[in-house]
C-alpha cells in the first residue's frame, strides 16, 4: 500500500464514511486534478463526476484562480477581519451584492451587506442567528412572548454545525442529537416522484411534467403559515434549498412552487432565508426563463446573447431572499469561504453606541481570508463570462440528453435534472417505485463500479448524483452517464 494511503488508515477520520467499510479498502489517493478529470497515485484518471461534494466550479487547475490565488500569496495570505479590512474581500463583497440584485430596480428587498465566513454550515449559522436577533428587536410587543420560531422544509439539510442541524429534517443525520437542538418546524416539501397528492399514472419521463394535482403541498404551507400566526408568534423566518434539495435526495421543485410560497411566507412577515450553497453560482442552469417558470413577466431577463444567466437560483422564480447564503462554489471550488448576504435593514438593527451592545458577536479566525476572496473573484469573472455561460448552456443539454439513455433500466425510477444537476433515483423496479432498503447500499455499491469505471460521484442514499464542472465536455458527459448505466446493470444484473 502506498505511504499516504497507509497513513490515511491509521490517522483519518473520514466524514459521513462508516469507517469500518473504510478501512477494509484501499482509498484513491488523489495527486492531481486537471479540468474535470482527477488522477491518483497510480497515475489512474477519473472523471470529478459530483465537482469534488459540488464544490468545484470551472474545474481543476483552472490557470486564472490559480494564478489569482499565487498573485494574492505573494502580497499577503490572511489577516484578520477583525478590525482590518482587506483588498480582495472588500472587491468580492461588491461583486457579490451586484451579482445578487441584478435587476435592482425591482428586485425587493436588496442585498447589499456580506458578512463573510468558512462553509455552508457558518452561512447559515449567521444568517439564523441574524434572523433570530433581527426579529426579537424589531416585531412587535404582541409576539414576544415566545422565541422568535423558524420554519424549514421536510428533508432540509443546512451543514452539520448544531444551529444549522436544528434546521435540518433528516432524521438519519440529525435525529441522534435532538438533545442539543433548538426546536424548529417542518413543512412538506415538493417530490412529485412520490408525492401522496400526485394522481397522475407513473410515466417514464420527470415526474414534475406529468404531475396532476392542486398544489397541496403549497396549501400546506399556507396552512403552516396561518397556524402559527393563530399562536401569536408568527413565523420569524423561512428556510429553505430554492429549485432543488440536495441532500435530501436530489428533489427539484416544480416550476412555480417557489414563488407562490415565498409569497406567502411574505404575506406572513417572515424572513426569507435562502440556502444556496449548493445552487448558487450557475448551478441551476442558465436557460430557465422567469416567465416560462412561473407564467408572469417580472422584468428584463435577457443576458445581450440572449441567454438568461441568473447566477442564484432565487432568481430563476422572481424571489429575493432577505438572507443568501453562499458557501462551496464560492471559490471556485478551491478555498473554504462563505458569505451570508443580507439587507440594510437588517444591519441596521445592530447599529448603536458601544454601549447599547448591539453589536453582531460572530465571527471566525479566517473570516474574509484574502486567498479565498482572490479565488473567488476570479471564479466570479470566469462565471460571467460569454465562454462559461455557453458552455453551462450546452452541458445543461447534453446532461439532459444522455440522462435520457437511463430510462431504460428497470431500476431507474426517477431521472431528476436541475440546470447542471441531476439525481437518480434507484429502486428495486420501476414500476412499484420500490425502495431498496438504506442497508443494502444500493446507491453506495452503483458509485463503487462506477469509481472502477473512472467515473467518481457519492450517492445520496438511493440517489446517484451527477453533478460536474462546467468545463465537462459533451464526451465526457456521455461517459459520466454510460458509468452509471453500466454499474446500474453490473449491481443489479442485465437487463
Ligand atoms: N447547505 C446545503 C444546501 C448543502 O448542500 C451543504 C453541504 N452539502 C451545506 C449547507 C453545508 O455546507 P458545508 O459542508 O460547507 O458546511
Amino acid at each position: 500500500m502506498n505511504k499516504p494511503a497507509q497513513l490515511d488508515r491509521q490517522f483519518v477520520w473520514h466524514p459521513f464514511t462508516q469507517m469500518r467499510d473504510w478501512l477494509k479498502r484501499q482509498p484513491v489517493v488523489i495527486v492531481a486534478g486537471k479540468g474535470a478529470v482527477l488522477r491518483d497515485v497510480h497515475r489512474r484518471e477519473y472523471l470529478d463526476a459530483n465537482s469534488s461534494i459540488w464544490t468545484n466550479l470551472h474545474g481543476h487547475n483552472h490557470p486564472k484562480i490559480n494564478t489569482a490565488i499565487q498573485r494574492q500569496l505573494n502580497k499577503v495570505a490572511h489577516t484578520s477581519a477583525l478590525g482590518l479590512a482587506n483588498e480582495p474581500a472588500s472587491l468580492l463583497a461588491e461583486k457579490l451584492v451586484r451579482a445578487a440584485n441584478p435587476h435592482s430596480t425591482f428586485r425587493i428587498p436588496q442585498l447589499n451587506k456580506v458578512l463573510f465566513s468558512d462553509d455552508g454550515s457558518t452561512a447559515l449559522e449567521v444568517a439564523l442567528k441574524l434572523a433570530y436577533e433581527f426579529t426579537r428587536r424589531t416585531r412587535p410587543a404582541s409576539h414576544r412572548q415566545s422565541e422568535p420560531r423558524l420554519l424549514s422544509l421536510d428533508g432540509a439539510y443546512h451543514g452539520d454545525t448544531v444551529g444549522a442541524v436544528s434546521l435540518g429534517h433528516i432524521d438519519l443525520f440529525h435525529k441522534s442529537y435532538s438533545g442539543l437542538l433548538f426546536k424548529t418546524d417542518k413543512v412538506m416539501s415538493p417530490y412529485c416522484y412520490r408525492c401522496p397528492f400526485n394522481r397522475a399514472k407513473l410515466e417514464r419521463t420527470d415526474a414534475r411534467e406529468y404531475r396532476k394535482c392542486n398544489w397541496e403541498c403549497v396549501s400546506l404551507v399556507e396552512k403552516k403559515f396561518a397556524s402559527q400566526k393563530q399562536k401569536g408568534n408568527p413565523y420569524a423566518a423561512f428556510v429553505f434549498e430554492p429549485l432543488i434539495q440536495g441532500a435530501a435526495g436530489m428533489i427539484p421543485q416544480p416550476n412555480g412552487w417557489l414563488h407562490r410560497v415565498a409569497k406567502i411566507a411574505r404575506g406572513h412577515g417572515a424572513l426569507l432565508i435562502a440556502d444556496e450553497v449548493m445552487t448558487g453560482f450557475g448551478r441551476t442552469g442558465v436557460a430557465a426563463l422567469v416567465k416560462a417558470r412561473i407564467g408572469v413577466a417580472t422584468g428584463p431577463r435577457f443576458h445581450k446573447r440572449g441567454y438568461d444567466s441568473p447566477l442564484f437560483a432565487c432568481h430563476h422564480e422572481g424571489v429575493q431572499p432577505d438572507f443568501l447564503c453562499l458557501a462551496k462554489g464560492l471559490t471556485g471550488g478551491y478555498l473554504p469561504m462563505a458569505a451570508t448576504l443580507t439587507t440594510q435593514k437588517v444591519f441596521d438593527a445592530f447599529l448603536g453606541e458601544y454601549g447599547e451592545f448591539k453589536t453582531f458577536f460572530h465571527g471566525h479566525s479566517y473570516t474574509a481570508n484574502q486567498l479565498g476572496a482572490a479565488a473567488a473573484l476570479a471564479s466570479l469573472e470566469i462565471l460571467q463570462g460569454e465562454e462559461s455561460i455557453r458552455a453551462r448552456h450546452d452541458l445543461e443539454k447534453n446532461l439532459h440528453d444522455e440522462l435520457q439513455t437511463l430510462w431504460s433500466l428497470p431500476n431507474v425510477g426517477d431521472i431528476r435534472q436541475a440546470g447542471l444537476m441531476a439525481g437518480i433515483e434507484l429502486v428495486r423496479d420501476w414500476r412499484t417505485r420500490e425502495p431498496f432498503d438504506l442497508r443494502e447500499r444500493a446507491g453506495i455499491r452503483v458509485c463503487e463500479v462506477m469509481a472502477r469505471r473512472g467515473v467518481l460521484t457519492r450517492p445520496v442514499g438511493n440517489v446517484i448524483v451527477l453533478m460536474p464542472p462546467y468545463c465537462t465536455t459533451p464526451f465526457r458527459a456521455r461517459k459520466m452517464v454510460r458509468a452509471v448505466f453500466d454499474s446500474i446493470r453490473e449491481v443489479f444484473g442485465k437487463l
